[in-house]
């Protein structure tokens, strides 16, 4: 029974920083960590960083379309 309630702290990984996060938002059906969510908002939009994490949110936004 303990070993059940140690696997309790559900964690996700996060779709920017790819790291296992408990805190977070969800996006669709993906997470975005609480951390990575402040970087974002914090992120100048002329910033090499923010193009990234635009990339890896348009990979959550936009499902994948064949045409
Ligand atoms: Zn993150």
């Amino acid at each position: 029974m303990g070993e059940t309630l140690a696997k309790k702290n559900i964690s996700e990984n996060c779709i920017i920083c790819e790291q296992p996060k408990i805190l977070g938002i969800h996006l669709y059906t993906s997470f975005i960590c609480s951390d990575c969510e402040k970087d974002i908002v914090q992120t100048d939009t002329n910033d090499p960083k923010y193009e990234y994490y635009i990339n890896q949110l348009k990979l959550v936004i936009k499902p994948e379309i064949y045409s």
